[in-house]
């Protein structure tokens, strides 16, 4: 048995079941004891600096008290704490179990991220945060510097995800670059020419769709300056076509998906990170490693 002591409370544990999974406490275990060394009830007592509550969903999960699928009311503080303290403590099992599924609720392709709800991101977001900063798994850091970007204009977002104001400062320059690639998307689709019918008849229904839609209308009338197109049907940019042809209806739908994928596939070069590969690359070690 041993003593573990995270700020005010203390955790008994089964040293042999802490030693086969945990590099980390198994040399902290192999360590030669002298008589001096402090005991708590005649067990060896160690100090860690993680939190009480981190440390209590860690050592839950790994004597198996806790399952994933009960934790549902705070799974991102739950799956935040064994993350990170199982990179930490070095628990390959575990660590693999609980990467993987931070993807399930936290995506790294753009498919796996159109079915999120806003608001679960919101909260889980500023657990990735603290996940990224503790450990190597910056392939989640394109997205939560997405979500962020839903500052205000004042930059004063009322529950930041992110604690550090450079990343505010970031996102609120960085989202313009994105914001212009859906302006690119409306300029090409108002200037383009109808490979079929009369050019006139389709040139009035796209402006007549520039108009009506609120899509391309709120890019251009300076009233938001952030607008999460991705979590956007593309179904929605289809509304108020009138009298647009099915050929030029069809191209706006596969350049309003095509801008889809080229924002995703660029939300680390928006950001200033690493290309994808080398994120995921990097990711994946913790996944298979
Ligand atoms: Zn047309």
């Amino acid at each position: 048995m041993i003593v573990i002591k995270a700020e005010d409370k203390v955790f008994r544990v089964y040293s042999d079941l802490l030693s086969r999974q945990s590099s980390i406490f198994r040399d902290m275990l192999a360590m030669p004891q002298s008589d001096e060394v402090e005991k708590i009830d005649g067990h060896p007592y160690v100090e860690v600096q993680d939190s009480a509550s981190d440390m209590e969903m860690f050592l839950n999960t790994l004597q198996g008290v806790r399952d994933w699928e009960t934790e549902r009311v705070s799974y991102p503080a739950f799956l935040s704490a064994v993350v990170r303290l199982s990179i930490k403590y070095d628990v390959p099992a575990l660590r693999r179990r609980a990467v993987r599924h931070l993807t399930s609720i936290w995506p790294t392709e753009l498919e796996g991220w159109k079915l999120e709800h806003t608001e679960s991101r919101r909260e889980t977001g500023s657990y990735i945060f603290k996940i990224v900063r503790e450990c190597d798994l910056r392939a989640l850091l394109p997205s939560a510097f997405y979500i962020h970007c839903e500052i205000n204009d004042n930059a004063s977002l009322p529950s930041p995800i992110s604690e550090d104001p450079a990343d505010i400062t970031r996102c609120a320059f960085d989202r313009q670059r994105i914001m212009d690639r859906w302006r690119r998307l409306v300029y090409e689709t108002i200037s383009e020419e109808c490979p079929s019918y009369s050019w006139t008849s389709c040139q009035q229904a796209r402006l007549a769709w520039f108009t009506g839609n609120s899509l391309p209308r709120l890019l251009f009338d300076g009233s938001k300056a952030w607008h999460d197109y991705l979590s956007v049907p593309t179904g929605e940019w289809l509304r108020d076509v009138g009298d647009l042809c099915s050929d030029c209806q069809a191209a706006l739908r596969q350049r309003v998906d095509r801008t889809k994928k080229r924002v995703w596939s660029d939300l680390p070069v928006f950001f200033h990170l690493p290309s994808w590969n080398v994120l995921l690359e990097e990711f994946n070690a913790h996944v298979q490693g």
